[in-house]
Order: structure tokens, then sequence, then C-alpha cells
């Protein structure tokens, strides 16, 4: 790449499965920030392994620095974007000629990666000292944290309380009926149409109340109920006619932002017809990056590659031996599903793609 296009500054904000593998392809062509609020970048689908397996997150938490060799990276989150610059919480202005917004989902997760091991070893304390685990929603968290849970600790009683009147609704129905009868072979109780009053939760008392008055006895529990679209930062923005009512970034068929010229969404906050899966977030970064190569040689709009969405495919990991596989004609259970994705839950593969060792599974 010549002096002029290594020049062009291209930010990315939100250091997710997309905007990972945004900057990472893009640092050796154009002058390339990061900017996430934490310091490194986590496989979000590990994260329950990692709960019952603390050392598993070592492979699977990885600094930005590791893989962004030749770019900057910040470390606050954005607060808000004009048409040159983004806004961060620490107070600095970083100016860009193009923006990638990768900010799938904000949730509150420690600064570094030793307080997120502390976490998931404080988790694994009291998933261990317990005899009864509540697990509050039957999503796709939900599901693997009871899957993990009860294959690793087969002894303890877990009950899975969920709101909607079937486990794992993003698939489809088949796929939620077998993971219910796979989870009921495992003993694990699941209480459908349910919710448990989050304000009244309380670890000490051990006795949760359900929205139909049923009463769980349990000696910890999980929430695991749908992270927030990491759009909030955006609702004063130039950009605040962009999102749709879900919170989404609206995007075209280039996945730039709709009405903007050098500004483009990828992963979970596009608004993409389709299941938000990583793989998916990834393949939205590689089409952007293609994209911002050609820009930046100057290609015309005729010539940008575009992102046709998927057809619903998902994996959803139960322990470590087996899954459930939502394919685009057929889901399918058991140990198929479990060597694809449970064994390693694609650590290896991940970081590969990062440029880094994958590691020992
Ligand atoms: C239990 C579970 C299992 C899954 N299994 C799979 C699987 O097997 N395969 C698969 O392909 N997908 C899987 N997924 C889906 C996958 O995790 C998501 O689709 C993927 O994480 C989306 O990536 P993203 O980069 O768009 O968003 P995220 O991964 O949510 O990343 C968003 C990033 O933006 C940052 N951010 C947020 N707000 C701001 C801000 N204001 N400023 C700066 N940064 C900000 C966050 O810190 C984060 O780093 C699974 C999801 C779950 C919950």
């Amino acid at each position: 790449m010549d002096g002029e296009a290594a020049g062009k500054r291209v930010v990315v904000v939100g250091g997710g499965v997309a905007g990972a593998s945004l900057a990472k392809s893009m640092q050796f062509v154009a002058d390339v920030t990061l900017i996430d609020p934490k310091e490194y970048f986590e496989i979000p689908w590990a994260n329950l392994r990692s709960m019952v397996e603390p050392s598993f997150a070592e492979r699977t938490l990885i600094n930005h620095t590791d893989y962004v060799a030749n770019g900057r990276v910040i470390t606050s989150p954005a607060i808000s974007i004009t048409e040159n610059e983004v806004l961060t919480a620490e107070g600095r202005s970083v100016a860009y000629d193009y923006l990638v917004i990768a900010t799938g989902h904000a949730v509150p997760i420690p600064h570094n990666r030793k307080d997120r091991i502390s976490q998931f070893e404080q988790d694994n304390q009291k998933i261990k000292a317990a005899n009864s685990v509540l697990i509050i929603g039957g999503g796709p968290t939900g599901v693997e944290l009871a899957g993990e849970i009860a294959v690793d600790y087969p002894d303890k009683k877990v009950t899975v309380v969920h709101k909607g009147s079937r486990l794992l609704e993003f698939i489809g129905q088949k796929a939620s009926d077998k993971t219910l009868d796979w989870l009921t072979a495992k003993k694990v109780e699941v209480l459908l149409n349910q919710t448990v009053d989050l304000d009244s939760v309380s670890e000490s008392e051990k006795i949760y109340t359900t929205s139909t008055g049923e009463k769980i006895n349990a000696d910890c529990h999980f929430v695991c109920v749908g992270k927030p679209t990491g759009s909030s930062w955006l609702q004063n923005s130039i950009l605040k006619d962009c999102l749709d009512k879900t919170g989404r970034l609206m995007v075209d068929e280039n996945l730039c932002v709709r009405g903007q010229k050098n500004i483009f969404a990828i992963g979970d906050i596009t608004d993409v017809p389709e299941i938000k899966q990583g793989f998916l977030a990834q393949k939205h970064a590689s089409v952007v990056a293609k994209n911002l190569k050609l820009i930046i040689k100057g290609a015309k709009e005729s010539k940008l590659s575009k992102y046709k969405p998927a057809s619903a495919m998902a994996i959803i990991s139960l322990g470590r031996k087996e899954g459930v596989a939502q394919l685009p004609f057929m889901t399918m259970i058991g140990c198929i599903p479990g060597i694809i994705k449970s064994k390693d839950l694609f650590v290896g593969k991940t970081r590969k793609q990062l440029g880094l060792d994958p590691g020992t599974a």
C-alpha cells in the first residue's frame, strides 16, 4: 500500500468479534485505531466453559495489543461521534477518515484480563460451593451454562427459568424441543413461561419465587438474560436517525451506515436480517475490510463487495462433548455438533484467525 493510503485513518469502535477481525485485517493497510472499554478481546462463547474451568480463560482472553501490532489501542468507551471524530469517555477526540462501528453489546466487564480471570474464578467457587444453582434465562447463555454445570457437576441440582414458551427462541422449535429433552435427561429442571423478579432475588434467602408463584430452592443464581445492544452511546449523535427501533444501526448492502459515505457498521450492532452470530460478524468484517481497501485505492462504489444475509445456522454447546445444531434445513443434537464446537469452543480457530498460536485444546 502506498504512503497516502497507509495514512488514511480508520477508527474501529468496539473490540469484540467483528471489531477485532477488522482491526487485524486493516492494520498494515491504513492508520488503524481500535477503541474498546477493555484491554482485551474475549471469545464470548467460551465464557460459560471458563465459569466451570477458569483456566480455560487463559486462551480465550487476548490482549488487543497481541493482535494489533501495527495500530493504536485506546482503552475507553466511545461516548459520541461527529462527522470526523470519535469522542471517548476519558476525554479524547480521535479523528477518522473512515469509521467502523462494531459495538455489538455493551456489558460492564473488567477492564483487564487478570480481573476477568478472577471473575471466572469467583463464579467457579460459587458453583462449586452450591448444591443447587438457579439459572435465569433460557437463551444460548443460560442453556450453555446449564449444560456446562450439568456435565461437569452432575450431582448439583440445576433449574432454568425462562420467560418464553420455549428455550433458544432464536432458532427453530425442533432444536428447542431436543435441547429441552437433553437437559431434562441430565436432571435439569426447566420452567417455561415464568420469570424471576431480579430485584427481589437474594442469595442469602435461598428461595426464589417465580411470576407464577412457584418456589425454587437454590444456593446461588446466575442471570443469563439477553445483553443490551451497544448503541446507547449513539443516541444523541449524528447517527441517531440511523438507529432502528431496536437500537440497531441500519446498513446498506455494502454495510455502510444508511445515508453515510465513510461510516460502516459490522456485527451484532447492524440490522442485517439474519441470526446474530460471531462467524457472520467476521464475514461482515471481511467485506468491510475489502471495501475499505478498494475505497482507499480510489475504486468506484459499483466495484464494492455486497454482503448477503446468511441463512439460519448456529451451534449451541451442551457440555464438553455434545451440542445442538440449527442448520438451514435440519436440526441435529448429540456428538456431531459436539465434535464441531463443544470440545474447544472454536478457541484455537479464533486465535489462529487473529494470527496467534492456537494453543492446546
Ligand atoms: C452463549 C453464546 C454462544 C454463542 N456461540 C456462538 C458460536 O458458537 N458461534 C458464533 O459464531 N457465534 C456465537 N455466539 C454469538 C456471538 O457471540 C456474537 O454474534 C458476537 O459476539 C458478535 O460480535 P460483535 O463484535 O458484533 O459484538 P460483541 O462480541 O458484543 O463485541 C462488542 C464490543 O464492543 C465493545 N463496546 C461496546 N460498547 C462500546 C463503546 N461505547 N465504545 C467502545 N466499545 C464498545 C464491547 O466492549 C465489545 O468488545 C454466541 C453467543 C452467545 C451469547
